[in-house]
């Protein structure tokens, strides 16, 4: 009951990386940069294993950013030729690769990492990959006709990939589509198609993860301008309830997301985000059960996943690990109040 998890990313330890920052640059490079990752990995994979975490993940420690450390094992991209975005409906610049030729996978991407990270741990152990539509959010494209022609073929490369993860030992493959809170007539029209697609063939759990972002300055202004109640996820869930992705998350810690969205998703596990990724504050054990507590009115209990609002990419380490102290201790308390 109450199994907890957290959205991916961790925060990289600045001996390893620029700290605080999304895109931070390594300090170290070569073997010594891998051996780096390497040992950022384990560290959290043992925290998270003594905060009662019970599904991990590897901190995506071994990426310099969610889409590109990706899209950077890709083929059909040209690194160099960069094109300025506006990312997520114009929310910010960004200067990105280009598609300039169908895309391949001329390798696997992760898998070399995950099999490190699986024979670190016996518990269950989440990948995560970027959704197809978050992706062509996030790159130029000056190959194919349209935007959901580019997805698809983002989403037969995911696919392979997530099979390979699985066979490796994934015991959830999460795809990462924060644009879908952006796009919602996209999502319904080939988002949650290009989505079935990636997890087409898994038999492991599939996930989805969609939030309204990090806790980062461009994000924060963005999220005044929604109103006091976000209900963009009333427009998208009907559908995800519909689709063959077994886990939804959605921030519910220090958020405008009314619970009551949860209702459209009667068939599905809620990843339920009990701490924000903002670092300012951390959430007490206490605010983290009122959190699952308060779910529990629209879910049935069996049917909720404590997690993570987001990524923790940009906040302090130590925030961070406090967070999912908090996260474990929280859970456990709800649970100790449902036998009572
Ligand atoms: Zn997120």
């Amino acid at each position: 009951m109450f199994e907890t998890t957290i959205a991916g990313s961790l925060p990289r330890p600045d001996w390893l990386a620029e700290p605080e920052r999304l895109k931070g640059g390594w300090k170290l490079e070569g073997e010594a940069l891998k051996e780096g990752q390497r040992r950022a990995c384990r560290e959290w994979i043992q925290h998270q294993e003594e905060a009662g975490i019970d599904i991990l993940t590897d901190g995506e420690v071994y990426r310099r950013h969610f889409v590109h450390s990706f899209l950077e094992g890709i083929s059909g991209i040209d690194q160099n030729k960069k094109t300025v975005m506006g990312i997520r409906d114009n929310r910010y610049n960004l200067e990105v690769p280009t598609v300039t030729s169908a895309v391949g996978r001329p390798a696997p991407v992760f898998l070399d990492d995950f099999k490190y990270t699986r024979s670190l741990t016996d518990k269950a152990l989440k990948i995560t990959l970027p959704g197809p539509m978050t992706i062509c959010d996030t790159i130029a494209n000056d190959h194919y006709g349209s935007r959901p022609e580019m997805a698809m073929a983002f989403a037969e490369l995911l696919n392979a990939e997530a099979l390979e993860l699985e066979a490796a030992g994934a015991d959830v493959v999460q795809f990462d589509e924060p644009a879908f809170n952006v796009f919602m007539d996209d999502v319904n029209e080939w988002g949650i198609e290009t989505l079935n697609r990636a997890v087409e063939g898994l038999k492991c759990t599939k996930a989805v993860h969609i939030c309204y972002g990090y806790g980062i300055d461009e994000n924060n202004r963005w999220k005044e301008t929604l109103g006091e109640e976000w209900r963009q996820y009333d427009e998208i869930f009907p559908a995800l309830n519909k689709s063959h992705i077994d886990q939804v998350s959605l921030e519910c810690a220090s958020s405008h997301v009314p619970l009551s969205v949860m209702r459209h998703l009667s068939d599905k596990q809620l990843m339920v985000g009990c701490v924000a990724v903002t670092p300012d504050r951390v959430e007490s054990a206490e605010e983290v059960a009122a959190t699952i507590q308060e779910a529990m009115k629209y879910v049935d209990a069996e049917r909720i996943l404590p997690c993570t609002n987001c990524g923790m990419t940009p906040i302090p380490y130590g925030v961070a690990l406090a967070k999912i102290r908090a996260l474990g201790e929280g859970a456990a308390l709800a649970r100790s109040r449902l036998q009572t």
